[in-house]
């Protein structure tokens, strides 16, 4: 099934507004099949992985659906857990922006009372765990007799987790006549149990994965934080030097705040996008023939129609919700019997999707190591110093050697001047030297390593364990390259690589320790 753009679909201005703001472009493969029909009124079981968009698949028809002037409950959505169901809830409540619907969320561990008098003020959708909406029906706290759509959503996780009877309670309590959608990664005979017992005639949607000729791409991943993945990307490009980079984004909000993001920097960016004109889109693109753009952003929908094939490299600054969608956009790069390179960059959840991509494309993608910001100074100044023989080889010089020998005459040694003028350059071009061994000073350091102190301790409740999580998370670094830890009470010392040392402080000062804001100093050596 054929992906479809939200702005052709038939749906009320309003949400497709929201969907605008939330920039999404196209459905995903599980929202194509599903939303049709379920906004015919038909019921449904939904099956597919994990991170393809099953929020929306029924987030969209339900908000379509819940009448907005009838104060009483009208959907219910069952979730495994507390964290989904927030997730969940704030999900819808981004797709009801502009059809003001109340929605709230119910689980466990939250204080009955304070959600008894949030659904006394009348509540239209909630997202509940299944033994807290339970709960709710014993007080009679909630009313179901309005209930129009029920809709268990990750079915099979709620079953793994035994809520099966609570499940089964809520369910024969609703109205029969209503719709009844459940979605699922994986299918199961209790599930069938399930639906059989009832689902009115279900139909069964499920993204079938073909098969898919992978390019001749070399492909490689990193797992890095959301909030690094700007740094990872620069890293990258100033790495490899590349001229000529396509990079994908999932939405259309994510391809702005990414070339903004890139322009601060100082890259030639431009971005590509459905919300833009036709005329913008030719003047991104006439730019990008021209070489006067190195990066260019995009989504899945504006690449499509553009003749950007053999880049250098491409980047999956989000991992795409389909997995067709990634073979597309590593096939932009490696035309022509090159190999071309495609580096995809997974934060949290999105590894799983990874995984998924790897196994119907049955393609091997390498894991790598953020690169240090060392390794990426060391490049920039041996380019640097590439480019000083070149001019010196290649332009005529005379003037500037006579202003030269006019400094040598006030006793500066030649040396001296290029030095000051070199570091001028590197300045201007950001590339600043970094810490060496010998800055840090002795810090009572076993030899290779430095030690660092840290203003977190037991009082802050941060543990050894934490610390190297944390350092983990920024550098990819294991326990056993970390040298010893010392958590005291109000502070600690932890010994870094000295290669990486000033790399990971700094990258620690931005991201924090679980949680909590960190200053880190090379320790004294007496403390
Ligand atoms: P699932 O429930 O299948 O695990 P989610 O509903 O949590 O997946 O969606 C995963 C991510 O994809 C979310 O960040 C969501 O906002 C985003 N998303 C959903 N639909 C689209 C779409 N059509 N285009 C771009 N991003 C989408
Ligand atoms: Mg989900």
């Amino acid at each position: 099934m054929d992906s479809l753009l939200f702005e052709d679909m038939e749906l009320s201005p309003k949400i497709k507004k929201a969907i605008r703001d939330l920039g999404f472009e196209e459905t995903t493969p599980i929202q194509s099949l599903v939303i049709p029909p379920i906004m015919e009124g038909k019921d449904v079981i939904g099956q597919a992985q994990t991170g393809t968009g099953k929020t929306a698949a029924f987030g969209i028809p339900i908000l379509e659906m819940v009448d907005p002037d009838d104060e009483s409950l009208q959907a219910v959505i069952l979730c495994p857990t507390r964290e989904l169901a927030i997730q969940v809830a704030e999900e819808i409540k981004k797709l009801s922006k502009y059809k003001k619907t109340r929605v709230l969320p119910i689980y466990g561990g939250q204080p009955i009372e304070r959600q008894i008098k949030a659904l006394k003020k009348g509540v239209q959708i909630i997202i509940g765990t299944p033994g807290r909406v339970m709960d709710h029906m014993y007080r009679r706290t909630l009313s179901m007799s309005e209930v129009k759509m029920i809709i268990l959503d990750e079915a099979d996780e709620m079953l793994d987790m035994g809520f099966r009877e609570d499940i089964e309670f809520v369910l024969d309590k609703i109205p029969q006549k209503r719709q009844m959608l459940l979605f699922s990664a994986t299918m199961s005979k209790v599930i069938l149990t399930l639906t059989k017992k009832y689902q009115n005639n279900p139909q069964l949607m499920k993204v079938a994965h073909h098969q898919l000729t992978v390019p001749l791409t070399e492909q490689f991943y990193f797992e890095v934080r959301e909030k690094n993945k700007v740094d990872l990307l620069s890293r990258i490009l100033d790495l490899n030097n590349l001229q000529l980079a396509l990079v994908f984004c999932n939405t259309k909000r994510r391809v702005d705040q990414l070339v903004n993001h890139l322009q601060t920097r100082g890259y030639l960016t431009g971005g590509l996008h459905g919300d833009l004109s036709q005329n913008q889109r030719d003047a991104v693109m006439a730019k990008f023939r021209k070489g006067q753009i190195d990066v260019l952003v995009a989504t899945d929908v504006a690449a499509r129609g553009i003749d950007v094939d053999d880049v250098e490299a491409v980047f999956n600054y989000d991992v795409p919700n389909n997995d067709e969608h990634y073979v597309h956009r590593i096939g932009r790069t490696g035309r022509m019997g090159k190999t071309g390179q495609a580096f995809t960059f997974a934060s949290g959840k999105e590894i799983y999707k990874l995984r998924d991509i790897q196994r119907y494309t049955k393609v091997k993608i390498k894991q790598l190591q953020i690169p240090s910001l060392k390794e990426v100074e060391k490049l920039k100044k041996y380019r640097f110093l590439e480019e000083v023989k070149k001019y010196i080889d290649s332009e005529y010089l005379g003037k500037e050697v006579q202003l030269v020998e006019k400094l040598m005459e006030e006793d500066y040694s030649s040396l001296d001047v290029a030095a000051a003028l070199m570091n001028m350059v590197l300045e201007k071009r950001n590339i600043s030297e970094s810490k060496t061994t010998s800055d840090f000073g002795d810090t009572g350091a076993q030899p290779g390593k430095v030690r660092f102190f840290i203003n977190l301790g037991l009082k802050q409740n941060v543990k050894a364990k934490d610390i190297v999580k944390a350092i983990h998370e920024v550098s990819g670094l294991s326990s056993t390259s970390i040298g010893r830890i010392d958590v005291l009470e109000k502070f600690s010392f932890v010994e870094l690589p000295l290669e990486n040392a000033q790399d990971i402080s700094e990258a620690l000062a931005r991201t924090g320790i679980k949680g909590k804001r960190v200053n880190l100093e090379p320790a004294n050596k007496k403390t």
